[in-house]
């Protein structure tokens, strides 16, 4: 083909790679699989690549199809190589799996009886249309609910299964093997909206290559170079679409894909390691390039998290070396710390030191397991001022349960907050409807009274009725039960029973979704903070002041984000905080997953450790509150895993409880008093709520003040209060003096 741009001498851009990362991008024709650990250059060799095959005449910017795994990598790519070609790269194939088929589908759309003009459909309308699906099925919701049909119509479609395609074999585990039906007629369903789930935009784009040669040609006319990065957590459905466009007829496939086994951390989203694996087989005569060197890291980090990653069984196995010769650098530390708000103390002291040495916030991450462990940083780092991102995901309190679990408090606190009452009097479900509220309102506005005090009156009066008339006599009753525990039990406990009570945490119990359990911890984080304040009023106050300091982040702001979401990225400087047995391995992949689950955790910490340059902190608490109650936290097996020669251990939690109870209990910042979800509390006893709690023990109350105990029933202590006179509380909420 006719060169597009001149080709100079040996371009700069080459020179400032190593000879294998060379010979990455100069062997431009044929399949090409760069298998390589973490920070060896692969994105680069990518990026490169698509420069050079530019740079060299061999394609057209629109003649090359770019494979990421989220927008914001594509979006950096596009930067790279517009800064290589020195002007801004447009019109490019550049984007995630998703946005390309999104793309390609619209011109094909007819085949799949849609029009160009289809819609989108989110996460919450697929969940509303097969509702309507699933009506005329009569299928017992409470056994399979719409949720997990879902996903099972999801997993459906990351394996490329088209509604035909399913096997009465393959549908025997939900809805009494009526899966393939509701999932026919959900498609159905799809194409008279002329609308397309998420998952629908790679299998339909497949479907049509399979069916239609004609378009697969087109396709292939049209692509010369395919390049693919992150390859590793490629599923199914990904794989057949990239192996179609890549088979090209007599001619050989010009596919890259750099990937690193190791770093495969998306198989509870369908991603199929075993597609590196057989790279080999499927495009033959493929070239394998390894990459051992690498630029991102000092010899330290590199030594942990390779130490680390051989605990795996199942993997291809890798060298690194580090290929900056003067990159030592400092031991990773390993920081224990006696519970959550010590570790956030300490981070938060830590970056206001890097900060004084003029190190860029940017430059700086926090990388946590579970969305849960946001909320203390975020607390601190709101505290002392600093600027903070977080990134691929809501702050804490911008968070949808904790803003309805804080309407509820807000309800509470100050009964006429109607704006508060409006966003959950519905929320669970209530059987209130638009024309219902707008009767509230208006019986509120010709009486002058607050929205509750109106729903009040209109239910003594009987003009509520149905469903309504008794889930809102509920949730009055609850509202109004707990502000009378407030006085009684502090407001800890009241809350607790509030959310439990008011069927808030059943909803989340109920969903079947996804990040269900994730705000189900949220949740619990955020009744775990109350403990922090005097009372409710100040709690609610708090978060109106930390909801006013949003948004004031600069460019330079550092960022806190999950691990999953660190893929691909690094920082100068990494925090790895709650490396305890439990939150990291996490409890839920570990009772799920087995083996393969604990690998993939190790393949995550592996993740993490290498997001860092020049410094990683991995930190574990003595004592953490999980589900509400103080445990005394195992440090993370990870940490034992870690090379001793590579780490520098810090602080100590030898004796941790005698040292934690040793603390004073000021108050405000003393980690009592706690509280249990009640129900939970059953199924998690603390290892510490129940010790010493006898009869005539004496004890201390952050609001009874001192007393000693008369009875005692499970947790339950029933106290008589030098002060406050006889009480019943809950265990945690006291101290033995
Ligand atoms: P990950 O596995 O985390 O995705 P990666 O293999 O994609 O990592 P890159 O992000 O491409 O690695 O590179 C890591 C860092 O090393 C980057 O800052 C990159 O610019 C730098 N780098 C890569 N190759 C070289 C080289 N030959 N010389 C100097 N620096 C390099
Ligand atoms: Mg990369």
């Amino acid at each position: 083909m006719d060169s597009l741009i001149p080709t100079g001498p040996a371009p700069d851009y080459l020179n400032r790679l190593n000879p294998e990362q060379r010979a990455a991008i100069e062997t431009t024709d044929g399949p090409l699989l760069v298998l390589a650990g973490a920070g060896t250059g692969k994105t680069r060799v990518l990026t490169t690549r698509f420069a050079h095959i530019l740079l060299s005449g061999r394609a057209r910017p629109n003649q090359i199809l770019a494979v990421t795994f989220t927008n914001k990598a594509a979006r950096e790519m596009r930067e790279r190589v517009s800064a290589l070609l020195g002007e801004p790269a447009e019109g490019l194939w550049l984007g995630t799996f998703h946005a390309l088929c999104a793309r390609m589908l619209r011109r094909h759309a007819e085949y799949v009886g849609l029009t160009s003009s289809f819609t989108i459909l989110d996460t919450d309308d697929q969940l509303r249309l097969l509702k309507q699906v699933l009506e005329p099925y009569r299928i017992d919701t409470k056994r399979w609910p719409p949720q997990a049909i879902m996903g099972v119509i999801q997993r459906w479609k990351d394996r490329g299964l088209v509604p035909d395609a399913i096997t009465a074999a393959e549908d025997t585990d939900f809805a009494n093997g009526r899966c393939a039906e509701i999932y026919t007629d959900y498609q159905q369903r799809l194409k008279q909206l002329n609308a397309c789930d998420f998952g629908d935009l790679m299998l339909h784009m497949t479907e049509i290559l399979r069916k239609h040669p004609d378009v697969l040609a087109q396709y292939h006319r049209f692509f010369r170079y395919i390049l693919v990065d992150e390859y590793q957590d490629t599923n199914t459905i990904q794989y057949l679409w990239l192996r179609l466009l890549a088979h090209r007829d007599n001619q050989p496939s010009n596919i890259c894909c750099v990937g690193d086994d190791d770093q495969s951390i998306y198989s509870w989203r369908g991603a199929e390691v075993e597609n590196i694996l057989r790279f080999e087989r499927d495009f033959p005569g493929a070239k394998v390039v390894r990459l051992e060197r690498n630029y991102r890291s000092t010899r330290q980090i590199l030594g942990a998290a390779s130490g680390l990653i051989a605990h795996n069984e199942e993997r291809l196995g890798k060298t690194l070396h580090p290929g900056r010769e003067d990159a030592e650098g400092e031991k990773v530390r390993v920081i224990s710390v006696q519970d959550s708000d010590d570790e956030a103390r300490m981070v938060g002291t830590e970056i206001e030191r890097l900060r004084a040495d003029g190190h860029p916030m940017a430059e700086i991450a926090i990388l946590v397991r579970a969305g849960f462990q946001t909320r203390a940083f975020e607390e601190r780092l709101i505290t002392l001022g600093l600027p903070y991102r977080v990134v691929g995901g809501l702050r804490f309190y911008e968070r949808a349960e904790i803003r309805d679990a804080i309407a509820y408090m807000r309800v509470v606190n100050q009964p006429s907050d109607d704006l508060a009452f409006e966003r959950i009097i519905n929320v669970p479900r209530r059987g209130v409807g638009t024309t219902g509220l707008q009767k509230m309102h208006m019986h509120a506005r010709e009486r002058q009274i607050p929205l509750t005090a109106a729903v009040l009156e209109m239910l003594g009066a009987g003009d509520i009725k149905g469903r309504a008339k008794e889930q809102l006599a509920a949730l009055m009753r609850t509202l109004g039960a707990t502000r009378d525990m407030l006085g009684r039990e502090g407001h800890v406990v009241a809350i607790d029973h509030l959310l439990e009570d008011s069927g808030y945490i059943d909803m989340w119990k109920a969903d079947k979704s996804p990040d269900a359990p994730g705000r189900l911890e949220n949740l619990k984080e955020l009744v775990r903070s109350l403990a922090d304040y005097e009372n409710l009023g100040g709690f609610l106050e708090h978060v109106a002041l930390v909801m006013d300091t949003e948004d004031k982040s600069g460019a330079d702001s550092m960022s806190i984000m999950t691990l999953h979401g660190a893929k691909g990225l690094e920082f100068d400087t990494v925090f790895l905080p709650g490396w305890e047995e439990g939150v990291f391995p996490s409890q839920r992949t570990l009772d799920e997953g087995g083996l393969k689950g604990l690998e993939e955790e190790r393949r995550l910490a592996y993740v993490g450790i290498t997001r860092a340059r020049r410094l990683a902190m991995i930190s574990h608490a003595a004592n953490r509150r999980i589900y509400g109650n103080w445990q005394s936290a195992i440090p993370s097996r990870f940490v034992e895993e870690l090379p001793a020669e590579h780490i520098e251990t810090r602080g100590d939690t030898a004796n941790s409880r005698r040292s934690f109870l040793g603390r004073p209990a000021v108050f405000g910042s003393t980690p009592f008093p706690l509280v249990a979800s009640r129900r939970v509390h059953d199924v998690t006893p603390s290892t510490t709520a129940t010790s010493g709690m006898k009869v005539g023990v004496r004890v201390f109350h952050q609001k009874f003040g001192y007393g000693t105990i008369t009875s005692v029933e499970g947790n339950r202590l029933e106290v008589a209060f030098e002060k406050a006179g006889p009480k019943r509380v809950i265990d945690t909420f006291v101290e033995q003096v």
